[in-house]
């Protein structure tokens, strides 16, 4: 390459990385699999050690992410926030261990202690700490400044809002630290989100990382609490009144403070030993239900990391192995399309089983026909296949140079490969559908739905069972469900069946009678109502028949629900056959009222608390809000009916009532420790 082209290319990488950086850090919303993107990146580190004359400080390899987004308050991080070098390879890693060895003068025989820690694919958030009360939570930003998301990482029940002490004196909270970690979502809470967005019609998130860092970054902090964001902490940064002499003592340290600590964690004597445990967690971490892209080795010592320093992007002390793309290559034998409750066909690719990053997969989704025709995909193909965070894998790109001839392109289909009827395409949907309403490949996916865990929550009834009741007649919707106690005989006789199994599927969907109303909202599968919107047509019509009798507009009134939805809500009941399942549903007993208030957790009922003085982790407003949440009352002045006093530093005369009428005085840590309890921590 010559000087003029590796200009050329180092700026057009420039671009590119520039361009998937902010789809990536700003938006949530990557364009490419990460694996792409660490191609570009490397190709842009390795021109730029070539042509070195090439490198300018606003290089993306010079920087860490991205600056943060203008809606939410910048915070200076006290110390950087630093990425890490990845290494691809095992001789990466020695080289590594070589590297380090040489900056600190050590000879090349000498061995270094490291820690091993499994690298979760989350956001990284920094959290302040002052005299052991959390203060602020940020993101990492461009690593000088992030976000300032502290009541969004309130709602993360895993961080403690106050460091805990009471083990020993050698626990006393510094006077002010910066902790480090990564807050993640599990594989299902993940799919949960994305189920819902689907069925809202929003745009899917690409993997956990991006469904965590865009709950995280909500503005409206309500939302980030219902996605059961967790965390892990990994380190510290600025801290003032404690001196740690290893790494491993950091995260004993975290752990007494009442931080999770990654159990997978291992302190190991040699780089060698390091390369084993990185092997091995390659294989195993499709036994975790939350995504790691690789493992993190630091030098244990810190005296030492102090020696080895940072570059502008990343520490030298550290080094993130990245485990090797899950892809694999195998054969397209067939394509299925699966019929979904809404009448969408989805093509299914059919394939020789392969072994992808430790599990052996035969199926993977193709999307949609248009993505079926961009790629190229033909039957008998040799296919790329990846599982990246999703757990679904997808096809990602043909070899065409393997083809012989024989290929067959892939036809959509022009009937219902499950009831024959006529095939449709909406003007504006990739989507193909079955127009038939009485499709029974339709008909069983309601069914399904109606029983499934986020649903009506019928344990017992898994999608075996529901397509053999189908097959055999006894259900043909999801009202038919209620009916079964009357087969009850002929069930127990079934195959693979017997008294117990029947018994617990009976209690089963005898106990969902009494679901709240909004899983029966979201049971029925209206288009664009997700578990989100049904809770809140629930909560604003309060029953099944209000809600059936409601017109468009007062629907659409509800913060939060569109136009579509209300459009959708209201044909959904205007249909003669949803009435019809709806009467059947309602003679059987299903419970078509929303729950009285008061059968909300209320762990505070009947307690009444009064606040003085200054709280450290709360405004006024907020510790009372809390109180009411959890069931309780706030009320501004002391008397004999006051449950509790919470007095902090300045209280005055509320605190002197209380002592004279003899009414417990908490401190706000005490109040704090109630509050976690109640909240079933
Ligand atoms: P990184 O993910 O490679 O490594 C640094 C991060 O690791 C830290 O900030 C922290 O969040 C995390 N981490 C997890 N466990 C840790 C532990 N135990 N100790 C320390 N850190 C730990 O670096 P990055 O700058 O956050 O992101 C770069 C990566 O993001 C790229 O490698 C790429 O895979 C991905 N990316 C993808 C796109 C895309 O378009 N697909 C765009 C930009 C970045």
């Amino acid at each position: 390459m010559t000087r003029e082209q590796a200009q050329a290319r180092i700026a057009e990488l420039r671009r590119l990385v520039e361009y998937h950086n902010y789809r990536y850090y700003v938006l949530d919303q990557p364009e490419i699999s990460d694996e792409e993107y660490d191609a570009l990146f490397r190709e842009l580190q390795q021109l730029e050690a070539q042509f070195p004359e090439f490198i300018t400080p606003d290089s993306p390899t010079q920087r860490v992410g991205a600056p943060p987004l203008s809606a939410f308050p910048e915070h200076a991080h006290r110390e950087t926030m630093l990425s890490l070098d990845n290494a691809f390879s095992e001789e990466e890693l020695l080289a590594f261990d070589q590297r380090v060895k040489r900056f600190l003068d050590l000879p090349q025989e000498a061995d270094i202690e490291y820690t091993c820690e499994l690298k979760i694919d989350g956001l990284a958030v920094s959290l302040t700490y002052e005299e052991g009360v959390l203060t602020v939570g940020a993101t990492r930003g461009d690593g000088v400044r992030g976000e300032e998301v502290t009541p969004n990482i309130r709602t993360v029940r895993q961080i403690p809002l106050r460091l805990r002490s009471e083990d020993s004196l050698f626990d006393a909270p510094p006077r002010l630290i910066e902790v480090r970690g990564e807050v993640y979502l599990s594989y299902q809470e993940f799919e949960r989100i994305n189920h819902e967005r689907a069925q809202a019609g929003e745009p899917l998130f690409a993997n956990p990382r991006n469904a965590a860092a865009g709950s995280l970054r909500q503005l409206d902090s309500r939302i980030t609490a219902r996605r059961r964001l967790r965390f892990w902490a990994y380190g510290v940064g600025y801290c003032e009144g404690i001196e740690f002499a290893t790494q491993w003592d950091i995260l004993q340290q975290l752990k007494r403070w009442g931080f999770p600590v990654n159990p997978h964690t291992r302190l190991v004597k040699t780089i060698h030993e390091a390369i084993e445990f990185c092997r091995a967690w390659s294989r195993r971490r499709a036994e975790l239900d939350y995504a790691t892209d690789g493992v993190v080795i630091k030098v244990n010592r810190i005296a030492w990391q102090r020696q080895l320093g940072a570059t502008a992007r990343a520490p030298r002390w550290a080094i993130a192995y990245k485990y090797p793309a899950a892809q694999a290559i195998t054969t397209l034998l067939e394509v299925r399309w699966q019929v979904g409750r809404t009448g969408v066909l989805t093509p299914v690719a059919i394939m020789e089983p392969v072994q992808v990053g430790g599990v052996t997969v035969a199926r993977a989704t193709l999307h949609n026909i248009d993505y079926i025709r961009e790629k190229d995909i033909r039957l008998g193909d040799r296919v790329v296949i990846q599982r990246a965070g999703e757990v679904i894998p997808e096809v990602v790109s043909v070899l065409t140079d393997a083809r012989d001839g024989d290929e067959i392109p892939i036809e959509p289909p022009t009937q219902c490969p499950a009831c024959g009827a006529r095939v449709e395409r909406a003007e504006d949907e990739a989507a193909l559908r079955c127009i038939n309403l009485a499709c029974p490949a339709q008909i069983v996916e309601r069914i399904r739905h109606f029983t499934s865990r986020n649903a009506m929550n019928i344990e017992g009834v898994g999608d075996k069972w529901v397509q053999r009741l189908f097959d055999l007649g006894y259900i043909k919707d999801p009202a038919d469900l209620y009916s079964l106690p009357q087969h009850r005989d002929a069930l127990v006789q079934l195959e693979r069946s017997g008294e117990k199994l029947v018994s617990n599927l009976l209690n089963a969907i005898e106990k969902s009678k009494q679901n709240p109303l909004e899983r029966l909202i979201f049971a029925l599968g209206i288009r664009h109502v997700g578990e989100h919107a049904a809770r809140l047509l629930a909560e604003h019509f309060g029953s099944l028949d209000a809600l059936m009798n409601a017109r468009e507009e007062q629907i659409m009134q509800i913060h939060g629900i569109g136009p579509e939805t209300a459009r959708e809500v209201v044909e959904f009941f205007a249909r003669p056959e949803n009435r019809a399942v709806i009467e059947k549903l309602r003679r059987a007993g299903v419970r078509m009222e929303a729950e009285r208030k008061e059968r909300k957790a209320t762990p505070f009922a009947g307690m009444t608390f009064v606040f003085t003085g200054e709280l450290q982790s709360y405004t006024r407003e907020q510790a009372e809000a809390l109180v009411r949440e959890l069931g309780g009352r706030a009320t501004s002045s002391v008397s004999k009916a006051t449950t509790y006093v919470v007095a902090g530093p300045g209280a005055g005369s509320k605190l002197q009532k209380a002592l004279e009428l003899g009414i417990p005085v908490l401190d706000e840590a005490q109040f704090l420790a109630m509050v976690r309890a109640a909240q079933g921590e």
